[in-house]
């Protein structure tokens, strides 16, 4: 047997103090990761993050690094947050677990599924009013897909299967869920995407406008890509289109302001299901509760996860708007799908309890008053850097794109991997920022104050004139 599992070395001599060069060694031995490259991870060991608290985190050598991530893009609330601690202990004592089969439920189960169906606002008279649990975004989009299929099945249409997504989307990292994505190198392994998923192109200005194309004209061309496609696979067999308010993780994506309506108005002109995937963008990313507020489009499923608990314990959903809600309930007998932890009770009441935080402290309201202004203009100061194309931020999501000429908008070669410079200095100084290519993202915590991001600023713009070194040092800029 191995002797590691009989006496686990003493990975942490004292509080405080661990020894991260044996926590390396066994992680490279034992711990397989998710998105890493194994053989270079060995090389150079992981960084150990051991404690965190408020807007920042420690690593295993006692640095403290300020996190423009929130982990993940989930811990909304911040760290360190006793609420939600507490209410996990009491529920683990009152009932940690229970399951929502077989015609039972729990009472945070209960309880959160009308709280989120209170914060969901009705638009153009769609409302929201149910709650499909799961525990993680790809989950939910998995449900999604199960769901769309069932309602049109339901209503005599079996033939409506596709599913319409866009590339460099990103939706969860299940079979379905890294098949609605659109992200070419995880098609590339395991023969996905899945049969009657299809992607049209994403609404990135800096990438797909033509020259001297307006934001606005750009928004209305990338939406009517939707409309080609639905004509392409004919339109008696799209089921759903799917896509997320602003793309996360393909580098922060802001859509210009014309693009949600034309997509409005195409998927009402076709009668098809719009799925918005909100694990980012709901409570409070965006300054509301959901994002879709945000833009004024009527989505009939929301997917939720990562902020619902603020990253505390694993939980994600689909609300149910009534359109497809009405179809399954009065004509759909058993929906023969559902996951054991479908309703947690201990994760239903964490995040029970991150909602009230969250409300109390009005965190989407200072995200859409104070602190998201506030970042909006310190970050466009970031536009007169000489490595800066555009800078720009949506709530409290923000991005930046890094060129080689700002003229001519010519960006640098991708062997220099210029984004993952920028990251390395920015570790180094004590800021977690996160590159997509050569775009430099941020998704703080919704706590944040105005004097930590001047002092978040300060970081990021240190390490823009560390990256600038560099190159210059390297002959690839004058
Ligand atoms: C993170 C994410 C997912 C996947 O969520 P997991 O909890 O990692 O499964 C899905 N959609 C979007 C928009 C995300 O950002």
């Amino acid at each position: 047997m191995n002797p590691t599992l009989i006496a686990p070395p003493a990975l942490v001599r004292r509080a405080e103090q661990h020894d991260t060069k044996a926590i390396q060694a066994l992680d490279s031995a034992h711990y397989l990761h998710p998105f890493t490259s194994h053989g270079d991870l060995a090389g150079v060991g992981a960084r150990v993050i051991t404690r965190a608290d408020n807007i920042y985190v420690w690593d295993s050598e006692g640095a403290k690094i300020l996190d423009a991530m929130s982990g993940l893009w989930c811990v909304n609330a911040g760290y360190g947050r006793k609420e939600l601690a507490d209410a996990a202990y009491q529920q683990m004592m009152t009932l940690p677990f229970y399951n929502s089969f077989f015609n039972t439920t729990n009472v945070p189960a209960v309880q959160l599924a009308a709280k989120l169906a209170s914060l969901a606002p009705v638009v153009g008279g769609r409302k929201f009013e149910h709650v499909f649990f799961s525990s993680s975004g790809s989950e939910s989009n998995d449900t999604n897909v199960r769901m769309v299929r069932r309602y049109w099945d339901l209503l005599g249409q079996p033939q409506r299967k596709v599913i319409i997504s866009r590339h460099n989307a990103y939706h969860g990292s299940t079979m379905a869920g890294a098949s609605l994505g659109g992200m070419s190198g995880m098609h590339a392994q395991g023969d996905l995407p899945i049969p009657n998923i299809t992607h049209i192109e994403q609404p990135h200005h800096w990438d797909n406008a033509l020259p001297g194309e307006s934001h606005a004209d750009f928004g209305r061309r990338a939406a009517g890509w939707l409309e080609e496609k639905i004509l392409e696979v004919g339109p008696e067999k799209v089921a759903a289109f799917i896509a997320e308010p602003v793309q996360g993780a393909g580098g922060v994506i802001i859509p210009p302001e014309t693009y949600w309506p034309e997509i409005q108005r195409i998927v009402d002109q076709y009668g098809i299901l719009l799925i918005s995937d909100e694990v980012i963008c709901a409570f409070g990313r965006l300054g509301h509760w959901f994002a879709y507020q945000k833009f004024g489009y009527r989505p009939d499923l929301i997917t939720f996860a990562k902020g619902v608990t603020s990253g505390y314990i694993p939980l994600g959903g689909v609300m149910v708007g009534d359109r497809v809600a009405k179809v399954l309930i009065e004509q759909g007998g058993e929906f023969n799908h559902g996951y054991t932890y479908s309703g947690h009770p201990v994760a239903c009441a964490v995040a029970l309890a991150n909602l009230e935080l969250m409300e109390r402290e009005d965190l989407p309201g200072r995200v859409k008053n104070d602190i998201g202004p506030y970042l909006a203009e310190r970050f466009a100061e970031l536009s007169d850097h000489p490595l800066v194309g555009a800078a720009e931020t949506c709530g409290f999501v923000a991005g930046l794109v890094l060129v080689k000429d700002k003229g001519t908008r010519e960006m640098f070669d991708p062997a220099l991997s210029v984004g993952m410079i920028c990251r390395g200095h920015c570790f180094r100084s004590g800021l977690i920022m996160r590159a997509v290519g050569d775009r430099m993202i941020i998704a703080p915590p919704l706590v944040m104050t105005r004097e930590q991001i001047d002092e978040m600023m300060g970081l990021i713009v240190k390490c823009l004139d560390a990256t600038l070194d560099d190159l210059r040092n390297a002959g690839e800029l004058a």
